[in-house]
């Protein structure tokens, strides 16, 4: 993703990419104490915009909070500091990566110093434009009880990457973590609503990582009288659904053929998803009037 005329922001100074340095005594590194976010740039009409980037920088802030890690950045500066990275490296949409690392310590301590760290980089849709192939994963996301599943920290991406190589290797293009309790939580990076009936559900906070773009399809829902109901999904419920889609920053919205070997039958732009998935680009692309929502 870089070349040696990337810019990135440190702690509040922009520099080549090749030049930035962390400090290999750090918890991050060894301990995977870091917290991480992912916030969308769309080349809007209106030019380059950063899709809810206060609701990204406020949550990195809770995710440090959760586990400890010191946070004293203002979140209108950083979002001022992500367009100027923006405008530096010449990009008018992207995906951006803010990443909060620990300073030297080795003991299990809380850490006393931090740094933050903001990439951004050209960025297709994660998980391609087409429907994918879900499969349930035999891991489960971790209990709240071992880790909060509200913080984006960087060691939960440990499950999720052994979760999503699972899956590939047995051909499929996306893995469905299960609960500690057996219910349906979500994908390795990516929330998930189910169509039946005429209504969509999705998995209660609780559980579950609370995506922004799942937020944002809650509130579209309720522009397009579009009934939704959080509650726990059994993995027999998510099969028996007439349609299912995936919701996230990188991802944005893309909808499920399959779940293991059971195949939606129904056309996926008749869905509700696709009517979501369409309301989505508009607002994020400033293409529609959803600025009452925003
Ligand atoms: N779950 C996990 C584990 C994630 O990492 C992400 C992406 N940040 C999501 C869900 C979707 O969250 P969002 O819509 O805020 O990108």
């Amino acid at each position: 993703y870089f070349g040696n005329d990337t810019w990135v922001y440190v702690d509040g100074e922009f520099l080549k990419a090749d030049c930035a340095q962390i400090d290999l005594f750090s918890q991050s590194v060894h301990y995977g104490y870091s917290a991480i976010e992912g916030i969308r740039a769309y080349n809007t009409h209106n030019g380059t915009r950063l899709f809810r980037a206060e609701q990204h920088y406020d949550r990195l802030r809770q995710s440090c909070g959760h586990v400890g890690i010191p946070f004293p950045w203002e979140t209108d500066r950083l979002v001022d500091m992500t367009y100027q990275l923006l405008e530096k490296n010449n990009l008018r949409s992207a995906y951006v990566r803010p990443l909060v690392i620990t300073g030297y310590n080795m003991y299990l301590t809380p850490a006393e110093s931090s740094s933050i760290i903001i990439t951004a980089w050209e960025w297709g849709p994660f998980l391609g434009t087409g429907l994918i192939k879900l499969t349930l994963s035999p891991y489960r996301r971790p209990s709240p009880s071992s880790l909060p599943p509200e913080s984006k920290i960087s060691s939960q991406y440990v499950a999720s990457i052994v979760a999503t190589t699972e899956a590939t290797s047995r051909g499929f293009d996306e893995a469905i973590l299960r609960d500690s309790n057996g219910y349906i939580a979500q994908a390795s990076s990516n929330n998930i609503f189910i169509e039946k009936d005429g209504v969509l559900y999705t998995p209660p906070i609780g559980h579950i990582f609370p995506g922004i773009t799942r937020k944002t399809v809650l509130e579209l829902a309720d522009v397009l009288n579009i009934d939704v109901v959080e509650k726990p999904l059994l993995p027999e419920e998510l099969k028996a659904a007439d349609s299912a889609f995936l919701t996230g920053t990188a991802t944005g919205i893309v909808g499920v053929a399959s779940v293991d070997d059971t195949v939606y039958s129904e056309a996926w732009a008749d869905t509700l998803g696709a009517t979501i998935q369409r309301a989505y680009k508009n607002l994020t692309l400033e293409k529609e009037n959803y600025q009452v929502i925003i």
